[in-house]
């Protein structure tokens, strides 16, 4: 199933940080595609800075499609020098050309036939639609990746093809219909100049639902690797319910990883899990150990069982792959480090994100 990008009011932060953030850069007060084009393409590996002046030459020199393809290559060379990657200029040319001579000189607007223009990727054709035309395209360049790698604490070098085609279908599940020439500005401004190789958090709209904030994990994401191997252990949790609205918490021990946070009874096994998902061998013996391991124990079986969806959850280190178990108990005496809580109590305890996750899944 594919796992669904930032929800409407994370876009909606986002989208109101950028209205009250955006620079002024001279290629957003006229949106004619042939003007975003020149700048995706001039912004390509080049600082926004260095661009600046380039593109305010370069569209002196040639204010449309019509004079760059008609360009002396010369005046076109001498006018790009100091920027680098002169295929850019040389497939600029080309590709105004093209559009000149098979498009009547108006820029095309279906997806494939400007993929199929000289310089134009995925990423060149998403931008140049999206930013000048509306068209509902998500991008996807460095900065793009590096938040969305951070806020779903996606794996992975983000340049591999699997990695990419995850975090494309983020980028492209969180798109607001008709908003996308914003959204992909402000996640690619939020990249530049927030969510940098040393973020800051303390300013960005987004922090409520980054996994790597949430985690501390923020310079860890994107990976530098080819591939990123934590280990991932087996664990059951109990969300123990009594039949009165409640259900049944711990204060784990100690000054670790969650040490104060109030938890559901849980065990996880030492195992290592590589691909494959735990046994049932596995996960029978450590749900008996869960049980064994709560107040009064044993208390027999009082009430139903059912499995809760199972899912992964990563800290810095390793990953748990969690197997939820509700059941139902009567536990009348609780030591001091248990408590029986409702879902009013519970917004004001510290309980880890993965408990957290379990709990509002259950709607408990
Ligand atoms: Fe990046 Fe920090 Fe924002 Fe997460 S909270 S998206 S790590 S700047």
């Amino acid at each position: 199933m594919p796992r669904p990008g930032l929800d409407p009011a994370a876009v909606e932060g986002l989208l109101q940080w950028f209205a009250n953030e955006a620079r002024d850069l001279p290629w957003r007060t006229d949106r004619s595609p042939y003007r975003v084009w020149i700048s995706e393409i001039m912004l390509q590996q080049t600082q926004v800075e260095t661009v600046i002046p380039y593109y305010q030459r370069f569209l002196q020199a040639f204010p449309g499609v019509e004079e760059l393809a008609a360009a002396d290559e010369d005046r076109l060379m001498a006018l790009w020098a100091g920027l680098g990657y002169y295929s850019r200029a040389r497939n600029l040319q080309k590709a105004a050309r093209q559009v000149v001579r098979e498009h009547g000189g108006v820029f095309p607007e279906e997806p494939s036939t400007v993929r199929a223009l000289p310089g134009f990727g995925d990423y060149t054709t998403a931008a140049v639609l999206s930013l000048s035309m509306g068209q509902d395209l998500a991008v996807l360049d460095g900065n793009v990746a590096r938040v969305l790698a951070r806020v779903f604490l996606v794996e992975g070098s983000v340049k591999t093809g699997p990695v990419r085609k995850q975090l494309q279908a983020l980028a492209d599940a969180g798109l607001p219909t008709g908003r996308a020439g914003s959204y992909n500005e402000a996640l690619m401004e939020l990249g530049a100049r927030v969510c940098r190789p040393k973020p800051r958090c303390a300013e960005c709209p987004l922090q409520p639902v980054c996994g790597a904030f949430r985690e501390g994990c923020q310079e860890e994401f994107p990976s530098k690797n080819e591939t990123r191997v934590r280990p991932c252990h087996p664990c059951v949790v109990l969300v123990v319910r009594n039949g009165k609205g409640q259900v049944l918490l711990h204060r784990r021990e100690g000054k670790g990883l969650l040490g104060g946070l109030w938890e559901l009874p849980s065990i996880r096994s030492l195992v290592k899990l590589d691909s494959n998902p735990a046994t049932p061998a596995q996960l029978s013996s450590l749900l008996d150990q869960a049980r064994a391991g709560l107040p009064e124990a044993p208390v027999g079986a009082a009430g139903p069982e059912r499995h809760l969806p199972v899912f992964r959850h990563h800290y810095s280190h390793f990953s748990i792959e969690v197997h939820p178990q509700e059941i139902e108990r009567e536990v009348q005496e609780l030591p001091a480090d248990w408590r029986w809580v409702s879902v009013a109590d519970r917004d004001g305890l510290g309980i880890s994100a993965s408990d957290r996750r379990i709990l509002e899944d259950q709607g408990a």
